[in-house]
């Protein structure tokens, strides 16, 4: 792997590439016509999307399987074969649109397209009983906000657990067009004290919308607003956003009116891998979005065929440190979409954390995980450990939907294949602490 830093040297324009247009890409033009087929493929039922930024300035095309390119190419293995061979002879056989989208659909549904109960937990509503399906709240003090106008993203990750709300199933998105009701809800929510603003990306959303969001919150004086939080990988995937587009400096204009008025901003940035802060491009936008006042922290998940390495990791946090973002949180890989192809077992992953988390500084050490985001909460892997003779995994929860459950370590069965909570069992007694509780309080909801 090459690890080349580039010079910011350009105003480019944007151009993106769909399912429709991305045999125009010379190199992947270049590519065997199997090889083409394959992507459309998968691209028939995971979403797929990229730009020239993506494919000019990250991905590698000399090195066969880039890991850059797998990040945002679709590649035969993220389908099953029973699903790859379903679609490919709809395909094949010249399918019409119809076809081809029942096909797709059919396959979506048998990957778990809303895990961890979003649908039939999360979802919350206002004291006059109004729904709110663009927002979720599962941890007392953030609540998640989807403006409608930032379902989408500059490029797709293969990997994302969002990616129900791309392929246009329509009833599967979470999307809010009004303000007014993001205010009502945290002025009716004291215990809230984090707006966290996600997607797709919000900055894929024009300043002025944006600026409309955040001016309402800042303008409602809600006490208990203390931090606005922006989940994005525009940094990555479409750094101009803060540099040469045309409403860049506008957007910056408004993150510098949330950190004046007091109230933090929270760049939750998504860095999958080190080349992509390697470009002058990225390094500029770090340095002006800081430049507002906002901090960068930063996440992303362990991924096999992308980052799954502890000295790629390592270098991550040293660089992002070095440029003055904070390491925040590394995830396992959600139960939903691809997991089968991007999945890392717990142990495993585990391992390459510690591996990679002894080798910087503790400023480095802010980060977290390996964490699942699974229903009951955000749980972490801790170690391995031996007790009584007994080789097991010990866990805790960094968030839970009862606060309480936080920071209690409780332990399974050691398991090398295990990846994700629904496949430990407990490694002393019946259950789980958190279980009887869970099935209380949301078996109904969940159907179970
Ligand atoms: C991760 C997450 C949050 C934020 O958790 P922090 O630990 O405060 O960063 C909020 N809501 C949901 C649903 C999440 O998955």
């Amino acid at each position: 792997m090459t690890y080349q830093e580039t010079v910011w040297d350009e105003e480019p324009r944007l151009r993106s590439y769909t399912l429709a247009n991305f045999r125009d890409i010379p190199q992947i033009a270049a590519m065997p016509e199997e090889r083409q087929f394959e992507m459309e493929v998968v691209g028939n039922v995971l979403p797929f999307k990229a730009n020239n930024y993506v494919i000019e300035r990250l991905i590698d095309w000399s090195v066969p399987d880039d890991s850059m390119f797998v990040l945002t190419f679709p590649q035969r293995g993220m389908l099953l074969p029973h699903h790859y061979k379903q679609m490919a002879s709809v395909l094949e056989r010249g399918g019409d649109r119809q076809e081809v989208s029942e096909t797709a659909n059919q396959i979506r549904l048998q990957l778990n397209p809303h895990p961890a109960g979003q649908m039939e937990l999360n979802v919350p509503q206002l004291g006059d009983g109004t729904r709110l399906y663009g927002m979720q709240h599962k941890y007392k003090e953030t609540c998640l906000f989807f403006p409608s106008q930032s379902q989408t993203c500059h490029a797709y990750c293969s990997f994302c657990f969002r990616w129900p709300q791309f392929v246009g199933m329509d009833e599967m998105k979470f999307a809010m067009r009004e303000g007014e009701q993001l205010v009502q809800y945290v002025r009716e929510h004291p215990e809230i004290s984090d707006v966290l603003f996600t997607g797709g990306d919000p900055m894929i959303m024009k300043a002025r919308m944006f600026a409309a969001y955040a001016d309402a919150l800042l303008d409602a004086d809600l006490p208990n607003l203390r931090t606005i939080r922006i989940g994005t990988k525009a940094l990555s995937y479409w750094p101009y956003k803060f540099l040469t587009d045309q409403d860049s400096e506008e957007m910056l204009d408004v993150f510098r009116r949330i950190t004046r008025k007091g109230v933090h901003l929270a760049i939750m940035a998504h860095f999958n891998h080190l080349t992509e802060l390697s470009t002058g491009a990225v390094r500029e936008a770090i340095r002006v979005v800081r430049g507002t006042g906002a901090q960068i922290r930063t996440q992303s998940p362990l991924l096999r065929h992308i980052n799954d390495d502890s000295e790629m990791w390592a270098r991550m946090w040293h660089k992002q440190v070095q440029m003055g973002c904070i390491p925040y949180y590394m995830f396992a890989v959600r139960d939903t979409g691809a997991q089968h192809y991007f999945g890392v077992p717990l142990v495993r992953a585990h391992h390459i954390f510690r591996e990679a988390y002894k080798r910087v500084s503790g400023l480095g050490r802010t980060v977290r995980g390996p964490s699942m985001s699974a229903t009951p909460g955000k749980v972490q892997i801790d170690g391995t450990p031996t007790i009584n003779g007994k080789k097991v995994m010990q866990l805790r929860f960094l968030q839970g939907r009862n606060p309480d459950w936080v920071q209690r370590p409780f332990f399974a069965e050691y398991d090398e294949d295990a990846i994700w909570l629904d496949d430990l069992k407990p490694a002393f007694g019946e259950s789980f602490f958190f279980e009887q509780e869970m099935q209380e309080r949301y078996g109904a909801a969940l159907g179970k």
